[in-house]
């Protein structure tokens, strides 16, 4: 057969394994449900570890005064300022810098990484402008997000359970991440202290509920994947300690650890998951988060290069590196509304050295870019109407016309439009008419920011 129809057959085959019908929607959403019950009645019950995150209160629009922030989630990390002025005032002032974090350090040594962010704190702070008031005689405090899984002790410190999103760093794991930033901050000179510990589910959380006292539940779809969201006291079994007053507590899902045998997984799933840095785990972020669809997409190309020759007689040597196709390519690739697809195009070129492609061959590009971001998409609406479920919320209540809200962060949902639509389209149709105008998908603008320096403020040592 010609190189079309064995391509083409690759592509259906796939496209049938990635398949994502309503029906097998609502089974990842049981199950979803099912395991957050597990993970919340007893430790290690569940893949979801269902962690407790000790914020028992939420933003309130009360909270004054100067405040900093850390989010080191992935492939950068920012430090924030903001000068807060309670009710009426809000947010009055803000600032952030983004600084990349150099590769080698992700795999390196605990002490090398830390070094690196306290400095360019430090940098920072040293920066501090008009329109910021610290507090006379008081140190600065800090709101450290930190997104990876980790097992809080108290409001501001907790060990590292295990690296995801490509670090990889032994030295970490099992120690106190706060205490780790608190000793190179003092190399550094810097006198600062960590006043809350949160993750960029958390503090999205709370910076969503900042602007909107709907938000009971963020989700973070960026390099990695997670969500989490506002528990009753009553409803954590493994919880042994304190009923806090608002008889409420924020549960870290690690939702990004979810797996079931309704996940549609194939081959290339298979193989990505045993060749990666951490095989066998964080099965559901591996279908859906931005680190992992591009090299999804290269994995198809690459069997249709080599099965049915669709770039030529021999295999791009390009198309053979892991990780080469990067998702945000990709969603450049799949947006592509030119008639001649020359963003498609371009990017085999440019990013794979495949050149002069047929117009034919870039369809099956975008049709594949489509596969891939519409199971993703589609899983994470299913993940979100597990949350519902759980919460009660995927049915009309009765008399009850408040809206609840779903704050939305990360780079995947800000910037990969079809993703998004997909994602928002699907919940809907899971929901259905009466229960979708209860719910509401918003993006939390750098929720996880603001929401970890409200946290630092709420969790003052001063108060
Ligand atoms: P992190 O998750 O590392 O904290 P972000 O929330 O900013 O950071 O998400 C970054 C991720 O978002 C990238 O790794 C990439 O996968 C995805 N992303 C960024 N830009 C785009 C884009 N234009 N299209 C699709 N995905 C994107
Ligand atoms: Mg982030």
């Amino acid at each position: 057969s010609s190189k079309w129809a064995r391509a083409m057959a690759i592509l259906r085959e796939f496209e049938e394994k990635c398949g994502t019908p309503i029906a097998k929607l609502r089974q990842v959403a049981d199950a979803m449900t099912v395991e957050m019950h597990a993970g919340l009645a007893s430790e290690g019950g569940s893949k979801l570890k269902m962690l407790i995150s000790y914020v028992d209160n939420l933003p309130t629009g009360d909270e004054k005064g100067l405040f900093y922030a850390l989010d080191l989630g992935g492939t950068n990390f920012r430090v924030l300022r903001v000068q807060l002025g309670g009710k009426d005032k809000r947010v009055a002032k803000q600032e952030f810098e983004e600084v990349s974090i150099p590769p080698h350090l992700m795999t390196g040594s605990s002490e090398a990484l830390f070094d690196f962010i306290a400095q360019a704190l430090a940098k920072f702070v040293a920066k501090e402008g008009e329109g910021y008031h610290p507090a006379p005689g008081r140190q600065r405090e800090l709101g450290f997000t930190f997104s990876f899984p980790v097992r809080q002790t108290s409001i501001s410190s907790g060990t590292l359970i295990k690296w995801t999103k490509g670090f990889n760093i032994e030295d970490t794991v099992g120690e106190d991440v706060v205490g780790e930033l608190t000793k190179a901050m003092e190399r550094q000179k810097l006198d600062m202290r960590v006043t809350a510990l949160v993750n960029d589910t958390i503090g999205t959380l709370a910076g969503g509920r900042y602007h909107h006292n709907g938000v009971i539940a963020a989700v973070i779809l960026g390099t990695g994947t997670n969500a989490a969201y506002v528990e009753r006291v009553h409803a954590i079994p493994k919880w042994h300690g304190l009923l806090p007053m608002s008889g409420e507590m924020v549960i870290n899902m690690e939702w990004g650890n979810f797996r079931s045998s309704h996940l549609p997984l194939t081959e290339f799933d298979q193989a990505l998951d045993t060749e990666s840095l951490n095989p066998g785990e964080q099965i559901f972020e591996k279908l859906i988060s931005g680190m992992y669809l591009g090299e999804i997409v290269r994995r198809v190309l690459l069997k249709m290069a080599d099965e049915a020759a669709l770039f030529g007689d021999t295999v791009p040597p390009k198309l053979k590196v892991p990780f080469i196709l990067r998702t945000p390519h990709m969603s450049a690739m799949h947006h592509d509304s030119s008639p001649d697809l020359k963003v498609v195009g371009s990017k085999l070129k440019d990013v794979l050295e495949i050149s002069n492609t047929s117009l034919k061959t870039r369809k099956i590009v975008v049709e594949l870019c489509d596969v891939v971001a519409t199971r993703g998409a589609r899983l994470s609406a299913a993940g979100i109407l597990g949350i519902l479920k759980k919460l009660g919320k995927d049915t009309v209540q009765d008399g009850v016309k408040q809206q609840s809200v779903v704050a939305m962060d990360g780079g995947l949902y800000e910037h990969y439009t079809r993703f998004r639509t997909t994602m928002e389209s699907t919940l809907k149709e899971l929901l259905g008419e009466g229960v979708a105008e209860n719910i509401v998908v918003e993006h939390s603008n750098d929720g996880s920011g603001i929401g970890a320096a409200l946290l630092a403020a709420s969790h003052s040592q001063y108060l």
